[in-house]
């Protein structure tokens, strides 16, 4: 068993306040980073102290923000609505979850193809906004499914033996399987809460024996269809989370900066002690350091590099 290694500590230098400094959009996570929900996904919640003066902040500097979740349950302007109604100035195409990126890449990677997506609104919506043949799910189920590109599994708590017959005949066909997120739980306050989407993945790869590709964060799929829909490269991206293993890491694998929040699922200490492909560029415990920082990175770390007790000397 060997030990994973750890990058050094982060800390806030003049080459991270450059890349900050440089940044051309930002990407937020929402639960525990926007705001500490209810349940997951934007079912309401409070607020976190500095978020909506962070989204100004990114505003105000020029730069363009999405809001990403890795929840698939509502549609996008569902929870944009939900954002908006706690005071969050989000329009409905700055929320992105994993239904968009799975929609766009269906669009991009089989141009005309006809995907069997299993899911409710949430999943469904974003392939009818952007015009992806779907095939009829009940077609499907009654053998006449034909030609499928790709079968998406969603947040579908539907999903019993004639949905299994359907899913796993197409990909025995040569279609190609995808999941929204394959997270095994959520957060929550009451019971434990499963993720459904990864456990239908799971499941039909047990009965293929095809593997499937996850869609949400951390994936490839998500970090370049968040580069698209924000103007930014990758190195021009700042990324921004609670979860190590999401936003750091994503960020991490794909030369992003990524910011950890303290205000969720991770701790400084998490970070200390995390591997190094899951090691954030900077921990913040506000979202009002990270509306300074925008503003003005370069006085950042003069603020920090600053001893104290010696102000004016
Ligand atoms: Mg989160």
């Amino acid at each position: 068993m060997t030990t994973a290694a750890t990058a050094a500590p982060p800390t806030l230098d003049r080459p991270l306040t450059d890349r900050i400094a440089a940044a051309r959009g930002v990407m937020f996570d929402i639960d525990g980073c926007l705001l500490l929900a209810d349940q997951p996904s934007g079912y309401g919640g409070t607020v976190l102290p500095g978020a909506r003066r962070a989204l100004e902040a990114v505003r105000s500097t020029g730069r363009d923000f999405v809001c990403f979740t890795n929840g698939s349950f509502q549609t996008p302007s569902a929870i944009a609505t939900t954002l908006r109604g706690l005071d969050l100035d989000v329009a409905d195409d700055q929320v992105m979850t994993p239904a968009v990126v799975a929609a766009e890449t269906m669009a991009s990677r089989y141009p005309g193809g006809r995907v069997l997506v299993f899911g409710g609104e949430g999943v469904i919506e974003p392939f009818a906004a952007r015009g992806v043949p779907l095939v009829d799910v009940d077609e499907a189920i009654a053998g006449r499914a034909g030609d499928v590109a790709a079968v998406v599994v969603g947040w579908d708590t539907e999903f019993g033996r004639s949905k299994i017959v359907a899913a796993a005949e197409a990909v025995l066909a040569g279609a190609e399987l995808y999941t929204t997120s394959a997270a095994p739980t959520f957060a929550s306050h009451e019971r434990l809460n499963v993720g459904v989407s990864g456990f239908i993945a799971a499941g039909l790869t047990h009965v293929t024996g095809r593997p499937y590709k996850v869609l949400g964060k951390p994936s490839a799929e998500a970090f370049q269809a968040i580069c698209r829909k924000t103007g930014a490269s990758a190195g021009q991206l700042l990324i921004v989370g609670d979860d190590l293993r999401m936003e750091a890491g994503m960020a991490r694998k794909y030369g992003a900066v990524g910011v950890l929040m303290t205000t969720g699922t991770n701790s400084r200490e998490d970070a200390r002690s995390a591997a190094a492909d899951h090691t954030p560029d900077l921990v913040l415990d506000s979202l009002e350091e990270l509306s300074e920082l925008l503003r003005d990175p370069a006085g950042a770390v003069d603020a920090t590099a600053a001893p104290s007790g010696t102000e004016g000397s």
